[in-house]
């Protein structure tokens, strides 16, 4: 405790906690009740150092034990994750303010990660030629990087960074995780399961701050590769500035997901979705659903379903079971806000506004209820930016080749959905559209564990995607050994360019 009633989060390097020197913190606060309830260390460049030093030096070692031996930590760990899941999506809870189940949800497909990353002696088997030439054999290994960075966004504390580390870990590299500043103790969280899951000292370590923790990040020489994922203004920054120092990096930014509604949908389902997809944890999701595309004539139909269930949201504190929390701070709650308060200006129509919800027994939260805007039209900024609030935006379109020309002019290329009952225009919409990832009557298509996460165009700024198979190759380079054992004394000189023969 620091002062007696607020935690003090620090860093985690070599198996214990850090404090750290620079003497900065930031408060974190619980958004549902606007207290400071913890305060966090800002890592400056010799902080960062002394912690990637703890990466540095537990490589060689991690690097070289047996694949049984990690996979026998990873199971451990997967075992505590599961048996403690519910006191890590209370800590979500309380910092990110994200209702409880939607919480576990989170932790639930970090998991996955973690399951998948369980089987990494298949993923890294490689391959092997038997007399690629005579007597010669060729073979293909894949061998980790060394210390690998993983930089997260406020929004998924848990399940973000279990994209990345379980396979980095997997694969022999150590870790360095900067999680956001807003809600940092589900890091420390974890690096205290991976301790007791028998992970050596040094393999997963966490460094709290902002900008100066991860500017030292992206250009150390000890660090390797870069996994970030936030914002795509920052993401731009943190592709260029590591890329320059000569690191692989892979950098998921911001997105804008549309929905694309057909006449032919169910539109029941269509509305339900919209709602899970858009309001849920207070649309600050990378994969919230922000713009509905009505197509022909059900817009009035459907914004009329979709209203009627917006308005049964119950919104409140996430611990007491209601559906929607509060936003994350009070600043970002004001700039949603301030969207609803331009649209408006701008002449969409507001059909359900969140702006006057109060919950009640919380004055103090950053409360902001579903709010839905019809007549939305593609230069409004509540259209043509990433508002990240539980706001949806209802344009209308008469055919289909208008919405899906709308969709693929959008800079942002993450995740989209086709609600439809006719497989061929849901066939032509997956093979036409300019998205990473797309749902075929599913609003959120977020992959599974072993196929990989990632968007295109202004979404993604790299050649590989999260977890997966495309994981294990970001976390692992090449390597081809081609190898000759002579049975009798070969005895000749021959200076000629290796052939075939
Ligand atoms: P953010 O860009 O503000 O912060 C992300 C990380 O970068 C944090 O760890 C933060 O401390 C650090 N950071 C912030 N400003 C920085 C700067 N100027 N220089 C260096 N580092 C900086 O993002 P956020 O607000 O925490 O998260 C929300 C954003 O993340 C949204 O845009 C959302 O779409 C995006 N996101 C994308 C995905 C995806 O898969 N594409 C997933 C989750 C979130």
């Amino acid at each position: 405790m620091a002062d007696g009633t607020t935690a003090r989060i620090v860093h985690w390097a070599g198996n214990q906690p850090y404090p750290g020197g620079s003497g900065d913190y930031a408060p974190v606060t619980n958004p549902a009740t606007g207290e400071v309830t913890g305060e966090v260390a800002l890592a400056d460049a010799r902080d960062a150092q002394h912690v990637i030093a703890a990466a540095t030096a537990a490589f060689p070692a991690w690097r070289d034990s047996s694949l049984a031996r990690r996979t026998t930590i990873l199971f451990r760990f997967r075992e505590l994750l599961n048996e403690r899941k519910d006191e890590l999506a209370a800590i979500i809870t309380a910092e990110h303010g994200k209702v409880l189940s939607d919480a576990l949800g989170e932790v639930t497909r970090g998991l996955e990660v973690v399951e998948f990353a369980c089987g990494i002696p298949h993923l890294l088997k490689g391959g092997f030629s038997e007399n690629a030439s005579t007597s010669v054999d060729v073979s293909s290994i894949r061998q980790p990087l060394g210390v690998v960075a993983v930089i997260s966004p406020f929004n998924f504390p848990a399940m973000v960074p279990m994209w990345f580390f379980p396979v980095a870990i997997a694969a022999g590299n150590t870790v360095v995780l900067k999680p956001s500043e807003k809600d940092p103790s589900a890091a420390l969280w974890l690096a205290r399961l991976w301790a007791e899951a028998g992970l050596p000292d040094g393999v997963f370590n966490v460094l709290q701050g902002d900008r100066a923790a991860v500017d030292e990040l992206l250009v150390h020489p000890d660090v390797k590769a870069v996994s970030f994922v936030g914002s795509t203004p920052v993401a731009r920054h943190v592709y260029a500035t590591a890329t320059a120092a000569g690191k692989r990096v892979q950098a998921l930014g911001g997105a804008k997901n549309h929905a694309v509604v057909l006449p032919d949908a169910d539109l029941d389902h269509a509305a339900d979705s919209m709602v899970n997809a858009g309001f849920g944890s207070a649309g600050e999701r990378c994969m919230a659903i922000s713009a509905v595309v009505a197509v022909g004539a059900i817009g009035d139909d459907l914004v009329a379903r979709i209203a009627d269930r917006a308005r049964t949201v119950r919104t409140g504190d996430g611990t007491r079971g209601t559906d929607m929390g509060p936003l994350v701070t009070r600043a970002h709650r004001d700039k949603v806000r301030a969207y609803v308060d331009q649209a408006e200006r701008d002449g969409a129509k507001i059909v359900v506004d969140g702006r006057q919800v109060r919950p009640e027994g919380e004055p103090d939260g950053f409360w902001l209820g579903p709010t839905l805007l019809d007549r939305v039209r593609t230069g409004m900024s509540c259209y043509t930016d990433e508002i990240f609030g539980p706001v949806l935006s209802v344009l209308r379109v008469d055919t289909y080749d208008e919405a899906l020309a709308l969709v693929n002019a959008n800079p942002y290329g993450n995740g989209t959905a086709i609600f439809t009952g006719d497989g061929g225009a849901a066939r032509r919409f997956q093979n036409e559209v300019e998205v990473g990832m797309v749902g075929i009557n599913v609003p959120i298509p977020v992959p599974v564990a072993y196929h990989s996460f990632g968007g295109w165009k202004n979404s993604l700024f790299g050649d590989t995607h999260a977890h997966g198979t495309e994981g294990v190759h970001f976390f692992t380079r090449a390597k081809v050994v081609t190898s000759r054992w002579p049975v009798t004394s070969q005895g000749s000189v021959d200076l000629g360019f290796p052939r075939n023969i």
